[in-house]
């Protein structure tokens, strides 16, 4: 079973809109666990304390380095070896391998800054993954742990139909997916592509592929390069 700890102030967050749906039907079949741990559970003063002002001065607070650690020690604790993943707008931006490596383990657990986030100290004194969903700042860690967990949890396996887990999916070879299309036949004037009705697979495929680089070129034009960087680049060792 692939567990999930997450390290958070707001524990009533999770699992939340993760226990709806194809998530939640995976939570209720024991696929995955929801493991929600109090960061203020290791404070140590009777105010249980978890952040402090920022040295150095400026607005916020910062959560405190020992008090994040005893938590992280702690969850190692329950379930030793998983990955420690801490939620930041300072990390690595989130990719579907990494989201599949993680997938492929026994879990994750996750660290939800809150305030202006972590004292760094954290990131040496631990191994601790600083990742990033996105280049905008949320409030809190919380949403983006959703986020992966739920990226993570519809790969784990009899999660998904076989229907929608091909290697057709946006990110899997590098690109976006070639656009969908469904009934009516006709709406607001606009029809279904000629070609998707045409019954000639090979034809559907060679289109599908075609639209998958024009919109990843046109929307997504670092993905494309890197798509593109990578497919000229030859084997290492082939020299
Ligand atoms: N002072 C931080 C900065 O400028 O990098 C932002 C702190 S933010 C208000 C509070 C918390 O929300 C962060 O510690 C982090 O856990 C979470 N967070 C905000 N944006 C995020 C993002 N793009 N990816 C992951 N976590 C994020």
């Amino acid at each position: 079973m692939f567990i999930a700890q997450i390290i958070t102030l707001y524990p009533d967050m999770f699992p939340g809109p993760l226990g709806q749906s194809l998530a939640g039907r995976a939570l209720r079949e024991e696929r995955w666990r929801c493991d929600a741990i109090q960061l203020r559970d290791f404070a140590t003063d009777r105010h249980r304390s978890v952040d402090d002002t920022p040295a150095g001065g400026g607005a916020g607070m910062v959560l405190r380095a020992d008090v994040l650690a005893r938590a992280v020690d702690h969850a190692a604790a329950m379930a030793p070896g998983l990955p420690v993943l801490a939620l930041t707008p300072r990390g690595a931006p989130l990719t579907q391998d990494r989201v599949r490596q993680l997938a492929a383990g026994p879990g994750v657990t996750l660290l939800c800054g809150r305030f202006e986030g972590f004292d760094e100290r954290l990131f040496e004194g631990r191994a601790v993954e600083p990742v990033s969903i996105g280049d905008y700042v949320l409030s809190g860690g919380e949403m983006g742990a959703l986020v992966l967990l739920d990226a993570c949890v519809r790969l784990l396996p009899g999660v998904m139909g076989a229907a929608s887990s091909g290697d057709d999916e946006s990110f899997e070879q590098g690109l976006l997916e070639y656009p969908h299309y469904t009934r009516p036949f006709e709406w607001e004037g606009r029809t279904i592509p000629e070609v998707l009705r045409s019954g000639d697979h090979a034809r559907i495929a060679a289109w599908r592929k075609s639209m998958a680089e024009t919109d990843t070129r046109l929307r997504r034009p670092d993905l494309w390069e890197r798509h593109e960087g990578a497919r000229v680049q030859p084997p290492s060792g082939a020299r």
